[in-house]
C-alpha cells in the first residue's frame, strides 16, 4: 500500500470541506451521482466512435446503498472507470473546482450561493464523510484499485479485486456533533428527496438499494 500526499491546493479544498458549515451539504450526492453519469457517457461516446465497442443501455446505472448499522453510504457507477494513474490525477489534485470553492467561502456573506449553483465536486463528500473510499475499475484494464482518505493527512492507494468495470464510492458518514446531525444521510427517504431535487435529469437509472432487516 502507498500513502500519498495531497496537493497543497487540494489541501486547502479539503480543509475547507470538512469543516464547512455550508447549510445544504446534501449537494455532495449530486457531485458524486453526476461524476458517475459523466463517467457512463464517456462510455457511451466510446462505442459511438469504436464499433468494437457496444453500449448496453440496460447496463448502465447508478445504485445507492445506505447502511446505518455500518453509517455507510455506497455510491455505485457502471461507468469508465479510473486506472491507478486518473486516479491519483483525479482524485490527489484539484483544478476548476477548488477556484470556485475558494470563491464560494468569500461570496458567502453576500447571500450568493456558488456552491450551489456550480459543482464543488468530489471533495465535497468531506463535507459529510469521515472516511472516503474509491474502488475503481478501468475500462480496458485488468486491476482494479482502492484509494482510500481521512481528509488532509493524505490518501493511499492499493490493488485491490473488483470483477465489474466502474466506480464504487464509499462514505463513512460522519458522527452526530452537537450542533449538526449527520444521520439523515443514511435515511432512505431523504436520500430519495435529494436525488429528486437535484439529480432528476440524469439520464441514467438511480437505483436505491433498501437493506434487509
Ligand atoms: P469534475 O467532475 O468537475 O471534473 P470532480 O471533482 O467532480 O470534478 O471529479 C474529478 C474527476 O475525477 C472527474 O473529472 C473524473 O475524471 C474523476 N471521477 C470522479 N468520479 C468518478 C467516477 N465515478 N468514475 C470515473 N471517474 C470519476
Ligand atoms: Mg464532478
Amino acid at each position: 500500500m502507498e500513502t500519498k500526499q495531497f496537493k497543497a491546493e487540494s489541501k486547502r479544498l479539503l480543509e475547507m470541506m470538512i469543516h464547512s458549515i455550508y447549510t445544504h451539504k446534501e449537494i455532495f450526492l449530486r457531485e458524486l451521482i453526476s461524476n458517475a453519469s459523466d463517467a457512463m457517457d464517456k462510455m457511451y461516446y466510446k462505442a459511438l466512435t469504436d464499433e468494437t465497442i457496444s453500449f448496453e443501455k440496460e447496463h448502465y446505472k447508478i445504485t445507492i446503498e445506505p447502511n446505518k448499522e455500518a453509517r455507510q453510504l455506497i455510491i455505485r457507477d457502471t461507468g469508465i472507470g479510473m486506472t491507478k494513474e486518473e486516479l491519483e490525477e483525479n482524485l490527489g489534485t484539484i483544478a476548476k473546482s477548488g477556484s470556485l470553492a475558494f470563491k464560494a467561502e468569500n461570496e458567502a456573506q453576500d447571500g450568493h450561493d456558488i456552491i450551489g449553483q456550480f459543482g464543488v465536486g468530489f471533495y465535497s463528500a468531506f463535507m459529510v464523510a469521515d472516511v472516503v473510499t474509491v474502488v475503481t475499475k478501468p475500462f480496458g484494464g485488468a486491476v482494479a484499485y482502492k484509494w482510500e482518505s481521512r481528509g488532509v493527512e493524505g490518501y493511499t492507494i492499493e490493488e485491490v479485486d473488483k470483477e465489474t468495470v466502474g466506480t464504487e464510492i464509499t462514505l463513512h458518514i460522519k458522527a452526530n456533533e452537537e450542533e449538526e446531525s449527520y444521520d439523515e444521510y443514511l435515511e432512505t427517504y431523504r436520500l430519495r428527496s435529494i436525488i429528486k431535487k437535484y439529480s432528476d435529469f440524469i439520464r441514467y437509472p438511480i437505483e436505491m438499494k433498501e437493506l434487509e432487516r
